[in-house]
This record gives structure tokens, sequence and C-alpha cells, in this order.
């Protein structure tokens, strides 16, 4: 009959309901740990690439137990370690390039393809004499409004090809600049803007115009007394070598032409050595004491002195020391003291005079001739410059003498410096540092 099952049909019921509740719970329970188990290494691993993310690739993510999650760990440990290793040799590599640009001597302008100046290093700067800030997105037509300039960059602009050439930016101050151009393209050979390199050549260019002049003033001081020379042998060879009285007057004026010739040519050479000698540091300099130099200076002029009975004195103190190039020193001494007797009239007197100062040694070189006009002063240690050229010659002069006092001078880190008027005579002194 039913109600003899029914009672434990009851009872298996809700022992099966219980037992149901159970197995939900126990299920649940499992459930919730594996999940965790799951998500908790995934959350780590979220955190650690956030990290990453944000820079700081040395914090590395910890290794969770599931083979799976440990080895996406490693691989992304491994992907911030290169990171990292790359990220520190671009930031070396851009470093490495700001102290270039910046130690360059040569300007450099990065211009953007509207002419815009997108780049300029510190040498640009100073060229321009304008702050970066001032120059820094500027049109470079307004930073560098010459139409040299502008041609160039227009060209640049539109030619794959480098660009060199050269550019006066300013006539009046002589400013002269070497300019190189060249594209910047990107990756996909777009055209990024173009790369102008400035080099400032003013130097150079005032250098060259010096050379110039020096070769022509050499070509011209050389070429009177050639012409001089060939003019006469070729009247002797015409047939004035036949009339004794002839022959021995021409002969005499070819030997005082050659002579000066010689003169000339010896005084280009050592002007060169002792711009060499001093250009290159090679000329020695030893402490030595002043007063035998100076003795050697007034003998070797002594001759020329008393043709004329022009007396020679001087004076300097016993016991100065000074640290010179005896020859150089003594070369100097002798065009100065030269000059003064050769300018001087008849029966004056040249004296040399030293004084011995708290930082230098002074040396002065007086005369009683004609004295020199104050227009004249600032020029007379150039090559060539004569007050009175015509005189200069027939007294044999070169007019070299100065220019090679001043080199021998400036070699030795002193001074020269000319106090004179006319009908006053002449002082030249030399200031030496004191050893
Ligand atoms: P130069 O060979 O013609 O003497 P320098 O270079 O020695 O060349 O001198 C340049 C010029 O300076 C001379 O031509 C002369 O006009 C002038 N000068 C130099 N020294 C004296 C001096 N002591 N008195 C007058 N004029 C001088």
């Amino acid at each position: 009959p039913y109600r003899t099952v029914k009672v434990p049909m009851d009872q298996l019921y809700s022992k099966l309901f219980y037992a149901g509740l159970v197995i939900a719970f126990l299920s649940a329970i499992l459930s919730l740990v594996i999940s965790h188990n799951i998500t908790q290494p995934i959350a780590l691993l979220k955190k650690g690439a956030e990290r990453f993310a944000k820079g700081h690739l040395d914090e590395k993510m910890p290794i969770p137990n599931t083979e799976e999650m440990a080895s996406l760990a490693v691989a992304m440990n491994e992907m911030a370690t290169q990171l990292d290793s790359r990220l520190q040799t671009i930031d070396h590599q851009n470093r490495e390039k700001a102290v270039i640009l910046k130690s360059m001597v040569a300007g450099l302008l990065l211009i953007d393809p509207y002419k815009h100046i997108a780049m300029v290093n510190d040498a640009v700067t100073h060229l321009l004499n304008r702050s970066e800030k001032e120059l820094l997105g500027k049109s470079v037509v307004e930073v560098i409004p010459n139409p040299d300039f502008q041609r160039v960059l227009e060209e640049a602009m539109h030619q794959a090809e480098p660009i060199e050439t050269e550019i006066c930016l300013d006539p009046e101050n002589h400013i002269y600049f070497q300019v190189e151009t060249n594209q910047l393209r990107d990756a996909h050979r777009n055209i990024q803007g173009t790369v102008v390199i400035l080099h400032d050549i003013s130097r150079l260019k005032e250098l060259e115009s010096i050379r110039k002049e020096f070769v022509a003033n050499v070509s011209h001081e050389l070429r009177t007394p050639i012409t001089s020379i060939r003019g006469f042998v070729e009247t002797l060879l015409e047939g004035a070598k036949d009339k004794p009285e002839d022959l021995e007057h021409f002969l005499s004026i070819i030997h005082k032409q050659s002579l000066r010739l010689e003169a000339i040519i010896e005084d280009i050479l050592r002007l060169s050595r002792v711009e060499r000698d001093s250009d290159y540091g090679a000329f020695e300099r030893t402490l030595q004491p002043l007063q035998p130099v100076i003795e050697a200076a007034i003998q070797a002029c002594e001759m020329k002195a008393s043709e004329k009975h022009i007396s020679l004195r001087f004076r300097c103190p016993d016991g100065i020391e000074v640290k010179i190039n005896r020859h150089m020193i003594e070369q100097a001494l002798i065009n100065l003291i030269e000059n003064a007797i050769k300018y001087s009239p008849e029966k004056t007197s040249v004296r040399v005079e030293v004084y011995a100062l708290p930082q230098t040694i002074r040396i002065d070189v007086l005369d009683q001739g004609p004295g020199i006009a104050p227009q004249h002063h600032s020029r007379l240690f150039e090559r060539f410059y004569r007050v009175d050229k015509a005189r200069s010659r027939r007294l044999g002069g070169t007019g070299l003498g100065l220019a090679i006092v001043k080199h021998i001078i400036q070699a030795h880190e002193g001074q020269i410096t000319l106090k004179s008027a006319p009908g006053e005579g002449s002082q030249f002194t030399i200031y030496l540092p004191r050893a």
C-alpha cells in the first residue's frame, strides 16, 4: 500500500534535499576557490603591466604559481627588460646628440617645410646674437633677411642634393658665412625639413684679403728694383758698356738695386720666420740678463751711427732678467735703433733706456729725428706702411722693419707703443712681461 512507502519516501526526499544543499554549497565554495586562483594572478599581472606602462620598467612582476601565468609573467618581465635597455640606449643617444650639437663650432638650424625654425644649437644663437627663444618657431625669412641666404634655402628645399656655398651676410661689417644644406627625410622618405649648417668664415676671408694685399705689395716692392736693374742692363747692352764713365755709374746703380732686392727678400723671410715660429710656439725663450742683449744690438748699429755722427747711448740697470728669445729681441732692438739712426739728422743722439717696472720691463728707444704725425701712428706697424715712401726707399727701408718688431714683441706676450709728434723726435717703447 502507498502509505507504507510514503514515509520512507518522504525521508528520502528530505535527505536528498539536504544533500543537494550541501553539494551546492560545497561546489559554490570550490568554484570560488578555483576562480580566485585564476583571477588573482591575472590581477597581479594587470598591476605589473600598469607599472610598466607608467615607466617603472625595473620593478619586475611576481611569478604566479600556475604554469601558464608564470610563463606570461616571465615573458612580460623579459619584454620590460628589453624595453628598459632600448629606452636607455635612446636616452644615451639623445644625450650624445645634445652634447655634440652644443659643442659644435658650426651653427646648426633645422628649418621645417614652412620655413620656420624648428631647432637651433648654441653656436647659432651665438652667431646670430639671439637667444634660442627668439629663434624657435620664427620664420627664417625674418631671422636671416638676406636675399642670398633665402635663395640658397629655397634651392635646398627643392633639391635632394646637398648645397655648399658662401654668402656675405653683412657686407658693411665683413661677415661671411659658409652655408651647407641638406634635406631631412623620415623613414618613408617624406621631407621633414632642411638642415642648415653655418660656418663663420669672416676671419678666413679677412686673412685671405690680407694675404692678397701682402702678395700685391711684395710684387710691387720687388718690381721697382727689378725694373730698374733690367733697364740699366739693357742700356748697357745697347752700347753704354763701351763708355767707361757710364759703365761704372750704371753698375753701381745695379749693385744698389740688387742690395735693395736682397734687403726686401731678407725682411720678408725674417717676417715669415717670426710669424711661423710664434704661430707654432717653435721659438725658445730662456731667462737671461737683458743688458748683454742691448749691448749687442747697440754694437750692431754703431757703424751706421758713426757714419752720421750720431751718438748712441744706453742705460740699463744691473741684474735685470727677462725670459726672451735673445736672437729675436736683439733683432727687434736693431730694427728700432736703425730706424732712429736712419730718420734722424746728423749729429743728434739716439738713446736706449731700460726701466724695471713691477709687472713689466720697459725699453725705450728715443731719437731726436723728425718725429711722426699722430695720424700715422695706428698704421705704422702694418707691413709696407711708410710715412714717406720715397724717403724710406732712398734710405734703404723696406717698410717691413716695424711689422717685424711688432710680431716679435707679440710673440713675447709684450706690447709696443709709440710717442711721437712732428719736430719732437720719436720714442718707441717695448713692454716685456717680467719673468
Ligand atoms: P722702413 O723700412 O721704411 O723704415 P719701418 O717699418 O721700419 O719701414 O718703418 C715704417 C715707417 O715708419 C718708416 O717708413 C718711417 O716713415 C717711419 N719711422 C719709423 N721709425 C721712425 C723714426 N724713428 N723716426 C721717424 N719715422 C720713423
